[in-house]
């Protein structure tokens, strides 16, 4: 089968918690981290919710209450900001909405978010519910118990072959803050075609896919430059092929 087109106008976007670090929320791997000398398979696994489900909505309350007291950073706005003229799709593992509050308007959450709900029974729809803690108890409309919309770990990833659709098509990747070793999420980035551009702005990522370009440093300075370039080519090739029609007209 032949391979779908690359639209040199389309981005996608695929961030990890780095992104979100410079707004105050902790990733889980670095240093201080939020795994620092705690096991994960305890507290956010699906084997943890089966045996305690108190401390599993006790972690991710937590993680929602400090999601909702930070603000998007340089990084979030310049991501948005691409959207004036690009195609822009965020393929984020983050479970915060900090891309949604810095206004970016096509985005996937692959690990789901704190700011949904849904019952604890297969097949439930997630609702938006906002900074509003889970209680223990709080069921749905089923009697079943809440829980935060998250991909807890042993709990399968959500929207793999959307992801991919996009990957496949964009001219221009930028993976930032994310260290690339949470699979099955890293893995969609071998989708990335070999003439698309391709960069990855981290303090450290495990191995560099094939073809990416690596720009070791903090995103809130290193996105917002690279978005500028961007922007710029792009209002730059316009001005030289003035003959393009303006879909809006026709
Ligand atoms: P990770 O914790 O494994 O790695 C974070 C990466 O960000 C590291 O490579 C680190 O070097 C880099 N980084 C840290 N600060 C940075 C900065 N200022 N600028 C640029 N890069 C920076 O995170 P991950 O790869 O996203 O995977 C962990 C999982 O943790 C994800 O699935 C996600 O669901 C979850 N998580 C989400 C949040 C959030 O929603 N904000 C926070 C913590 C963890």
């Amino acid at each position: 089968m032949a391979k779908p087109p690359i639209d040199p106008e389309k981005v996608v976007v695929f961030s990890g918690a780095g992104i979100s670090a410079e707004s105050g929320i902790s990733t889980y791997r670095d240093a201080n981290g939020l795994w620092a000398g705690v096991n994960p398979n305890a507290i956010a696994s699906k084997t943890a919710w089966e045996k305690n489900p108190q401390k599993v909505l006790e972690f991710f309350n937590e993680r929602m209450k400090t999601a909702a007291l930070a603000e998007p950073n340089a990084a979030h706005h310049a991501v948005k900001d691409l959207e004036d003229v690009y195609e822009v799709v965020v393929i984020t593992q983050n479970v915060d909405d900090l891309h949604e509050r810095a206004g970016s308007k096509n985005i996937i959450h692959l690990h789901g978010s704190l700011m949904e709900a849904r019952g604890d029974s297969k097949g439930s729809q997630a609702v938006y519910r906002g900074a509003i803690p889970i209680r223990y108890d709080e069921t749905d409309d089923f009697g079943n118990q809440l829980r935060p919309n998250v991909v807890l770990f042993g709990e399968d990833m959500m929207h793999a072959d959307e992801s991919i659709d996009h990957i496949k098509t964009a001219g221009k990747i930028i993976v930032v803050g994310t260290s690339l070793n949470v699979y099955p999420a890293a893995g969609l980035l071998k989708k990335a075609r070999y003439h698309s551009e391709k960069i990855i702005v981290s303090l450290e990522v495990d191995k560099i896919p094939f073809g990416f370009q690596m720009m070791r440093g903090k995103a809130t300075e290193i996105v917002p430059s690279i978005t500028r370039a961007w922007l710029a080519s792009l209002a730059e090739s316009e001005q030289a092929a003035p003959g393009k029609p303006d879909p809006a007209e026709s």
